[in-house]
Parts: C-alpha cells; structure tokens; sequence
C-alpha cells in the first residue's frame, strides 16, 4: 500500500475513534458526525486509489445502486430510523458475507496453497457473521416496520435448535479449514447462518429489537473485522473493531436501563411475558382540562417535562419547548427528564429536543432529576409511559420489574399527556395512571401542548 493511501487510512481510523467521543455529549455530536463522514470519505477515496483497484466501471454501478437505495432510506422520520439502521446492518452483513464468498472461489481457483488455515478461519467467520447479520436484521427491520408479527415466536426445544445449527455451521468452517478444497461444505456454511439469522430473531419480541439491532451492529463490526484479516485492509480491521465494540457496549448499556439480562434479552420471548401477565389495578383514574391544567402549571416553581415515544409521534418537541419558555417566563425552573431508553432508540429523546433548540442545561440524565423529585410541583408526562411505570417498583413479577424508572410520582402533581389508556410498548397496565396525585390530560400531544400554550398567552 502507497504512503498516501496510508496516510488517509491513518487520518480516517483517528477520525473515527474521535467520532464516537464526540457523539457522546449533545453539544458536540454534530462534529462527531461530522468526522465520522469525513472518516469514511478519506477511507472510499483511499481505497479507490489503491493500485489493485482495476475495474472503476463496476465500481461506478455499484455507486449508483447504493445511492438510489441510500437517499430514500435517509429521509424516513425519525421514529423509523431504528428498523433504518437495521437494513444498514442487513447491507453490510450481505457486502461482507458476498465478498468472503467471491474470495474464497478466487483463490480456490488459484490452487489449493491460496488457502492457508489462517485465511479460511477469517473468511468463514466473515461469512458466518455477515449471512447471519444479513438476515437476522432483514427480520429485525420486518418486525419493527410491522411487516412480521412482532410478538415473539416461540416452539419447543427452540434455543436447543437455533444453538445445534449454529453448533453444525462452526463444525462446517473447522472442517473447511483442515479440508480448505471441500468446496461443498462452504454453500452448507452459508445456507446455515442464513437460516440462523432467521431464527435468532423469532422468538425475540418488536419492544427488544432496538437492543437486537445494537447487537447486530456488533456482528457487522466484526465480520467487517474478518473481512479486514481477509483483504489484508487494517482500516477495515480498526473500523470493523470500533464498530464491534461500541454496538455491544450500546447493548449492554440498554439492557441495564431496562435491568435485564443479556441472555434474557435473546431468549426471555418479552413480549410473550408480558401479555401473561397484566393483571387488575386498583385505584381511580382522574382526567382534567386543558384549562385546569393551565391553572396548575400557572402556580407552579418547578416543572419537570418527561417526554416519550409519544412525543415523537406527536412531533411535539416544538410544542413543548415553547410552552417551556412561557413557563420560564412565569417564573417556574424547568428540567426536562431523560430515560436511557425513552423512544425507540438510545438518544432519542435528546435528537428530537435539540432539534428544537431545547438549552442542553435543561436536559437532566434520570438519576439526577430523580434526586430532586421530592422538590418538584408539576411532572408533566408527554407521551412516556413504560419509562414512568411505578410497577417496576412495586409490582413484583411484573415484567419491568426491577428497571429504574424517571419516579414521577413522587412529585407534588403529575399530569400526563396521551391519547387513550393504551399500553406503553411493554404492553402492560401502568399504575402512574391510577395514582392520587396523577391527572390525565388525553388527546394528541401536540394539540395538547398547543392548547395550553394558548391559554398561557390568552392571559
Ligand atoms: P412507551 O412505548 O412506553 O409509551 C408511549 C406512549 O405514547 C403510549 O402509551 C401512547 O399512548 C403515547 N402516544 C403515542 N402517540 C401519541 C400522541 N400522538 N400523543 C400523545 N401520546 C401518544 O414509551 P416510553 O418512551 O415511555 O418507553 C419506551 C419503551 O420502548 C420502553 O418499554 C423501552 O424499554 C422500550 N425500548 C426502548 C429502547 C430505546 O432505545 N429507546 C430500546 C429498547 C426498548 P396512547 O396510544 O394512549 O396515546
């Protein structure tokens, strides 16, 4: 490799382990994709510009197929960014699994001392990992987009089946390495991670498929790994490990938010749990206006806001931060509640308020506002509902039991914004609703919002 291509491979990786830092405050993650697209610019121009390189015709196709498919899938909303990021998986899982296979018949072709122990090992964990990532996010994206039943599937001796095939694929590659001209097996090989993406994710149920995803993320990083040991590339190899490492850490931090396990979460069924499960509440539910709210929120000092999956729906991020600033005005201090898994992806809640121009000081992380709790007059609940269920503390055997919640109702009064008593994506009755000090202001979000920013500007 020539020093310039080097050296663009070199700018690239420190791009992007600045990228992920960057990503990880509000304040500087524009920058943070900013670097991680320059990244990836200097890695395609240097690759271009390697000598073995010989055919720009194919290349160019290639580019037109990617941008007709890569355009349309950037301007989904947001709430369908999560199966999004699916299909990107789907995609490099497939580039991966097809680049393993087309090398392996090349240097098939070339003769038998092509294929060294070393190379079969990195080109049947590429191809492993990649088919496998293939289909299992193609599922995932299916389940979240609704296309599949979302509840989880499940049948006898399930993980007993999935782990034996994924057990017989292994055994497939370590007789490929000891046989690497037993060209039959490697179509085997193929066939069974294909068929174990499939089953992976059938018994997992649409609330898990964001930690799922996360966790494919991580296969695809390291398949892009293999795939780096393959081509001999070392940008592919510190890219694929950046990938790897921080799509599991993001699942390992999504899983404590929900205080589940990892085992738990590949082969609990969740959804299956939780339906089983809903049991009666006792207690009354209280409604109220959007005037009465108006007079609340009117004598308040405090206010906290605890936006949810609801408040995506709504498109309401607009509509609160202006009622925010009416309040402010008023003379109330205003925090705005943040739960590592409100939404349907990590950060959600934050893209969607600093779209809005929300002031990043106001943004509290669940532990610290849950300190001041005690202190607040007003949790005005938009749209959230698993996030904010006292179940998870006081309903033992409730699926969420055990995960930490953003406690509103230890506040003096909370007022909840949705449209129906419809379950939350647990699926399971919450006992914020029936609480003495809990009121429901139903109807859409934003109309809601809107209307009790006309009351504060009627007076
Ligand atoms: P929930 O899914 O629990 O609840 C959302 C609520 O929003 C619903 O009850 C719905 O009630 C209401 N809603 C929907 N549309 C509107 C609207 N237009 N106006 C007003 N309200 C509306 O959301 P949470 O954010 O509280 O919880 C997220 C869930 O997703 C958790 O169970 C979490 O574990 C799970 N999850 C999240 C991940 C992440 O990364 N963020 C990852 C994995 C799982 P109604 O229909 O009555 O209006």
């Amino acid at each position: 490799m020539n020093f310039p291509v080097q050296f663009a491979y070199l700018i690239a990786t420190a791009l992007f382990v600045f990228a992920l830092k960057w990503m990880n405050k509000p304040e500087t993650a524009r920058r943070g994709v900013l670097a991680g697209v320059t990244a990836m610019l200097l890695a395609v121009i240097g690759t271009l510009a390697m000598p073995g390189i010989v055919n720009f015709g194919h290349i160019a196709i290639a580019v037109v197929i990617g941008t007709a498919i890569g355009v349309p899938l950037s301007r989904v909303p947001l709430t369908a960014v999560p199966q999004r990021t699916a299909l990107s998986h789907a995609f490099g899982g497939l580039a991966a699994g097809l680049v393993g296979t087309a090398k392996y018949y090349l240097w098939l072709g070339e003769g038998a001392g092509q294929l060294p122990p070393l190379r079969i090992v990195a080109i049947s964990a590429e191809v492993l990992l990649g088919f496998l990532t293939f289909t299992g996010s193609l599922m995932a994206a299916g389940k979240l987009q609704e296309i599949i039943p979302t509840r989880p599937v499940t049948y006898r001796n399930q993980n007993l089946i999935n782990l034996s095939l994924l057990g017989i694929a292994v055994a497939c590659a370590v007789v490929l390495v000891l046989n690497p001209t037993w060209q039959w097996l490697f179509p085997i090989i193929i066939v069974l991670s294909l068929t174990f993406g499939v089953l992976l994710i059938l018994p997992i149920g649409g609330a898990d498929m964001p930690t799922v995803i996360s966790l494919l993320n991580s296969y695809a990083g390291l398949s892009a790994v293999a795939m780096g040991f393959v081509l001999d590339n070392k940008l592919l190899i510190t890219a694929g490990a950046l990938d790897g490492s921080s799509g599991f850490i993001l699942s390992v931090i999504m899983c404590r938010a929900m205080n589940r396990s990892f085992t738990n979460v590949l082969f609990g069924a969740f959804g299956a749990v939780a339906a089983k499960s809903a049991q009666k509440v006792e207690g009354e539910v209280k409604s109220i206006s959007p005037e009465e709210t108006y007079a609340i929120l009117e004598g308040a000092r405090s206010v906290v806001f605890v936006p949810g999956y609801g408040l995506a729906v709504a498109q309401a991020q607009h509509a609160v931060r202006e009622l925010a600033e009416l309040l402010e005005k008023n003379g109330a201090e205003i925090r705005y509640a943040i739960h590592p898994v409100a939404g349907r992806m990590p950060g959600h809640m934050n893209v969607l308020l600093a779209e809005a121009n929300v002031p990043y000081d106001q943004l509290y992380e669940m532990e610290a506002v849950n300190r001041i709790m005690d202190t607040v007059d007003v949790c005005v609940v938009i749209g959230a509902n698993d996030v904010v269920n006292p179940a998870a503390h006081e309903q033992k055997g409730s699926p969420i039991y055990g995960m930490p919640i953003i406690e509103v109702d230890r506040s003096r009064t909370v007022i909840v914004l949705k449209r129906s008593m419809a379950p939350g994506f647990a699926g399971i009755e919450n006992l914020l609703f029936y609480k003495e000090n809990t009121r429901m202001l139903f109807g859409d979000a934003k109309a809601t919002l809107q209307a009790l920013v006309a009351e504060f500007k009627a007076t």
